[in-house]
C-alpha cells in the first residue's frame, strides 16, 4: 500500500532522510519542521538525538523508510507529532495518549507548579488527598502524585476510554497504588474531603473551536475543549462541586484560557472560596493557573 510513497527514503542515510523529511515538512508550511523531522525519524528508528547523530551514515531499511513516509503523510495532513507517536512528555514524564485525551500542553505545567507551591505551604498530619476533575490522560494528577510521594489521588472523566488511558499511565509510571479513576460528570461521584482539587476543564467558547489550528480542532477531543457559549460552562459546574468537596484549608487550582482568569476568580469568590494569591502566569506571560482556598468555618 505504501509502495508509491515507500521509495523516497529507502536506502537514504539517516542524515539525508532527516534533511529530506524536514524539507518536506517545511514545504507543507509546518512551523516546527526540523524538530518534527528529528522526532518522527527518531521514533521510527528507536533512536534519540545522540543516536541519530552517531548513526548518521547508516542507510534506512525499506520498512523504516515506509514507516517514515506514513508518519510524514500524517503530519502533513495536520496530525500532531504527539498523536502520531501516541505519546507526549508532560512534567518530564511520558504519557500515553488516546483519541479521548487531550495532548497535554506545556502551559498546563503551570497548574502543577501552582498546586505544588500551595501544597508546600500546608502542614497537615495526614497524607494529602487530591482530585483531578476531567483528568484525560491523567497528566496533572500523575505529575502531582509523582512529586508528592505520600499523596493519594482520584481522577474523574466523562470518557471511559480516557480513564483507561489514565489508568495505564498510572501503572506505567509506578503510581497505580496511589491513583484511582472514576467515570462521572465533574466531581459528582466523589465525596471528599480533598486537600487539593485540580482541573484543566474545557474552556474554549464553542464558536472559537472551528478557528483553532487543525492539530487541535481535528485531533483533540471536543469534549476536552468545548466550554460552551462563553467558555465558562465547566467552571460554573465544577467550582461549586469542588467547593463542597474541599477540606477546610484545601485549595482548588484550575487552568484558565487566555483572558479568563479574572472571571474564574469571580466564580470562585461567588462560591465563597477565598482568593489568597494571584493567578500564576505561563511562559508566555498568560495568567494560566487560578487558585482559591476553602476557609475553615
Ligand atoms: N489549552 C488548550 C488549547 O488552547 C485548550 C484546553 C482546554 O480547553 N482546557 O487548545
Amino acid at each position: 500500500m505504501t509502495r508509491r510513497m515507500g521509495s523516497p527514503f529507502t536506502g537514504q542515510s539517516i542524515e539525508s532522510a532527516r534533511r529530506a523529511l524536514a524539507a518536506r515538512l517545511k514545504a507543507a508550511q509546518l512551523d516546527e519542521a526540523e524538530q518534527d523531522a528529528r522526532v518522527l525519524l527518531g521514533a521510527v528508528l528507536g533512536l534519540d538525538l545522540t543516536g541519530l547523530i552517531a548513526q548518521a551514515a547508516r542507510p534506512l531499511t525499506a520498512a523504516e523508510a515506509s514507516r517514515l513516509v506514513q508518519h510524514a503523510e500524517r503530519r502533513i495532513a495536520g496530525e500532531p507529532v504527539a498523536r502520531i507517536l501516541g505519546t507526549r512528555e508532560f512534567w518530564g514524564l511520558p504519557f500515553r495518549l488516546s483519541e479521548a485525551t487531550l495532548v497535554p500542553r506545556p502551559d498546563t505545567e503551570t497548574v502543577v507548579e501552582l498546586a505544588l507551591e500551595i501544597f508546600r505551604e500546608r502542614n497537615a498530619a495526614h497524607p494529602p488527598r487530591i482530585a483531578d476533575i476531567g483528568t484525560g490522560s491523567g497528566a496533572i494528577l500523575l505529575a502531582l502524585l509523582h512529586e508528592i510521594p505520600d499523596a493519594f489521588g482520584i481522577g474523574t472523566d466523562l470518557s471511559l476510554s480516557a480513564l483507561v488511558t489514565a489508568r495505564d499511565n498510572a501503572a506505567a509510571l509506578g503510581l497505580a497504588d496511589r491513583a484511582a479513576f472514576v467515570a462521572c460528570s465533574y466531581a459528582a461521584a466523589l465525596s471528599g474531603p480533598f486537600d487539593l482539587i485540580v482541573s484543566n476543564p474545557p474552556y474554549i467558547p464553542s464558536a472559537e473551536i472551528p478557528k483553532l489550528s487543525i492539530e487541535v480542532r481535528e485531533h483533540d477531543p471536543h469534549l476536552a475543549l468545548d466550554g460552551g457559549n462563553d467558555g465558562y460552562d465547566a467552571y460554573r459546574a465544577l467550582i461549586p462541586q469542588a467547593t463542597d468537596r474541599l477540606a477546610p484549608g484545601g485549595a482548588l487550582v484550575v487552568e484558565a484560557g487566555q483572558g479568563q482568569a479574572r472571571n474564574i476568580e469571580t466564580l470562585m469568590a461567588a462560591a465563597a472560596l477565598s482568593l489568597d494569591r494571584p493567578p500564576k502566569a505561563d511562559l508566555a506571560g498568560i495568567s494560566r493557573a487560578v487558585s482559591a482556598r476553602k476557609m475553615p468555618p
